[in-house]
C-alpha cells in the first residue's frame, strides 16, 4: 500500500510555528548553524573518543536525556503536520531495520532511535532531539549502494549519540540565555530549512557567531569520525563514506545551487581528505547491497517522485544484473504498470515476483494493490492470510491484510486486526487511519471518533484529539469501561500539553 503523502509547501507553516517563538528576533539564536569551510581543522589527526563529551552542569542549562525524548516526540509530531512524511510501511520497516542495525554498532545509545523518511528530491538528511533521523527521498536517488546509504545514516546517528543539538543548545544558553523553546526552535529551523536559516545567517552573521560555526565544524568531523567506525562495525564497505561525500562535493561544483545537505552538513576538503585517510586504514570490505535495499530503491523512485526518467534507468541498470537485481527491476516494472492502470499487465509480473519468492512482502504488498484494483480484494486478503500467519507480526502484511479485508467488506475482520495492531504500534499513523475507517463503516462512532483522535494527536493537534475524545465519551453510557479509557486518554493528552508548552 502506498501512503497519502500530501505535497511539499506546507514547510512554511513549521517555519511560521517556530519563528513566532522568538527565535529569529535574536541574531545569536542561529548561531547554531554551521555552513562555511572549516577555517582550522584543528580537530584533524586527534583520536576519536566515542564517549560523551562534559555536559555542563550548572543547574537548569543542562538538557537531560528525558528532556530531549519529550522534545523529540514534540518535534516528531509537528514534522507530521508540515512536512511530507512518508509514513510507507515497507520504507519505515527498511530504514528502520537498517538504521538499527547501524546503532547496534554505536556507542553511548542514550535514546531510542527513529527514522523517518520525507518526500523532498533535495538531497539531505538531519537528526534532531531524541534519536529522531529524517532522510530526504532524494537520498536513494543519490546513492548507488547501501553502504552509501548506510554511511548518511552512521553520520546522522553519531550526531545523536554525540548529543550535539544538545550541546549546541547548552553553549548557546551560555552565551545569550533564552528560552528552552527559543534556542529549540532556532535549532530546528537550521535544521528543518537551511534556506531560511542561510538567509537569515547571512544577514546577520556578526563575529561572535565565528566560533560557534566552527565549534558545529568540530561536530561535523565527530560525526563523520564515528560514523565511519559505525558504519565499518555494522560490515558496511567503509569507503562508502569518502566516496558519498565525494559526490557531494561534485554535485556542488557542478550545480548552480549546493545540495541541500552540504547547508546542513558543510563539507571543506579536510573532512574529504579525512575521510579518505581513515577508509584507508580500515580493511577492505566488498559488500553487494541487499535486495531489500534494491527494492527500496526502485520503489522510492517509481512511487514517490513525479519524474520517471530516474526510476526508467536504475530499472534499466538493474535489468543488466544478477538475479536480485533483475527481481528488483521486475518489482520496478510491475509498480510502473500498476501506476499506468495496466493491472493485468501489473499481474503477469507480481506472479513471477510470487512465485520467486513467495513470503516476500514488498511483492505482497504490489500484489494487493493490483488486486484491489482489480476489484478481486478477497483474493488478496486470502494470500495474506496464509502469508501473515507464517511470519507474525510483520507491520507491512498485517496492514495490508486488513486493507484487503475492509476493501472486500471483511469488517469484523479488521477491526480486532487492527485493534491489535494499534495497540502494539501507537505511533503509527496508518493503523489508526484504517481503525478510523473500518469502525466507521462498521458505524461504530465513539470507536472511529477515538481513532481519529490518536490520528490528530499524531500530528500534534491535542486540542482536537481532546475534542474527539469528548465526544466520543460522551456518545457512551455513563461509568462504563470504555467511557474511563477515553476519559483516562484525555488525561494524558492534557499532561502532553503541558508538557509541550516548554517548546512553543
Ligand atoms: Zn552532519
Amino acid at each position: 500500500m502506498k501512503t497519502k503523502v500530501f505535497k511539499p509547501g506546507a514547510y512554511a507553516t513549521i517555519l511560521c510555528a517556530l519563528c513566532t517563538g522568538g527565535a529569529f528576533a535574536s541574531t545569536s539564536t542561529v548561531s547554531s548553524f554551521h555552513y562555511q569551510d572549516d577555517p582550522a581543522s584543528h580537530f584533524a589527526g586527534q583520536p576519536v573518543l566515542e564517549t560523551l563529551p562534559e555536559m555542563g552542569t550548572s543547574a537548569g542549562s543542562t538538557l537531560s536525556v528525558a528532556q530531549e525524548i519529550k522534545m523529540g516526540d514534540y518535534y516528531v509530531r509537528q514534522m507530521r503536520a508540515a512536512t511530507p512524511i512518508i509514513d510507507d510501511p515497507l520504507l519505515v520497516e527498511y530504514l528502520n531495520h537498517l538504521g538499527q542495525n547501524l546503532v547496534s554498532q554505536a556507542k553511548s545509545v542514550r535514546t531510542p532511535f527513529h527514522f523517518y523518511l520525507v518526500n523532498n528530491n533535495e538531497l539531505n538528511a538531519y537528526a534532531f532531539f531524541g534519536g529522531n533521523v529524517v532522510l530526504h527521498t532524494g537520498l536513494f536517488a543519490a546513492t548507488e549502494d547501501e553502504s552509501q546509504l548506510a554511511s548518511v545514516m552512521a553520520h546522522e546517528i553519531s550526531h545523536v549519540t554525540q548529543r550535539h543539538l544538545a550541546r549546541a543548545m547548552e553553549d548557546q544558553q551560555k552565551n545569550s540565555p533564552l528560552t528552552w523553546g527559543g534556542a529549540f526552535g532556532a535549532i530546528l529551523l537550521a535544521t528543518a530549512s537551511p534556506q531560511a536559516g542561510m538567509a537569515a545567517l547571512t544577514s546577520t552573521l556578526a563575529g561572535s557567531q565565528q566560533g560557534m560555526i566552527s565549534f558545529t565544524q568540530a561536530n561535523e568531523q565527530e560525526a563523520d569520525r564515528i560514523g565511519i567506525q559505525v558504519l565499518q562495525r555494522a560490515g558496511f564497505n567503509p569507503q562508502a563514506m569518502p566516496l558519498f561525500l565525494q559526490k557531494l562535493a561534485d554535485k556542488s561544483s557542478f550545480a548552480s545551487k549546493p545540495p541541500e545537505m552540504l547547508l546542513t552538513h558543510p563539507l571543506p576538503e579536510s573532512r574529504l581528505s579525512d575521510m579518505r585517510n581513515r577508509a584507508n586504514q580500515m580493511p577492505a570490505v566488498v559488500r553487494a547491497s541487499s535486495l531489500d535495499f534494491m527494492l527500496a530503491k526502485v520503489r522510492v523512485l517509481t512511487m514517490y517522485s513525479e519524474d520517471q526518467t530516474v526510476a526508467d534507468e536504475y530499472i534499466n541498470t538493474l535489468n543488466a544484473g544478477q538475479a536480485d537485481e533483475v527481481l528488483a527491476a521486475r518489482y520496478g516494472s510491475a509498480i510502473q504498470s500498476y501506476q499506468a492502470k495496466k493491472y493485468d499487465q501489473a499481474d503477469v509480473a507480481i506472479r513471477k515476483l510470487l512465485s520467486a519468492s513467495p513470503g516476500n512482502a514488498w511483492f505482497l504488498d504490489i500484489a494487493t494493490d493490483n488486486d484491489i484494483a482489480r476489484k478481486k480484494a478477497g483474493q488478496a486478503a486470502q494470500r495474506l492470510e496464509k502469508a501473515n500467519a507464517a511470519t507474525k507480526n510483520n507491520p507491512v502484511l498485517i496492514l495490508n491484510l486488513a486493507n484487503a479485508e475492509i476493501e472486500s467488506g471483511m469488517y469484523a475482520k479488521a477491526d480486532p486486526l487492527l485493534a491489535a495492531y494499534t495497540f502494539a504500534h501507537p505511533s503509527e499513523p496508518n493503523g489508526w487511519e484504517m481503525l478510523r475507517k473500518v469502525s466507521a463503516l462498521e458505524g461504530y462512532r465513539s470507536k472511529e471518533l477515538a481513532a481519529w483522535a490518536e490520528s490528530r494527536a499524531l500530528k500534534g493537534d491535542l486540542e482536537q484529539a481532546i475534542e474527539l475524545l469528548t465526544q466520543a465519551s460522551g456518545i457512551l453510557p455513563k461509568g462504563s469501561l470504555e467511557q474511563q479509557k477515553y476519559l483516562a486518554r484525555i488525561d494524558q493528552f492534557r499532561d502532553l500539553q503541558r508538557a509541550f508548552k516548554n517548546y512553543k
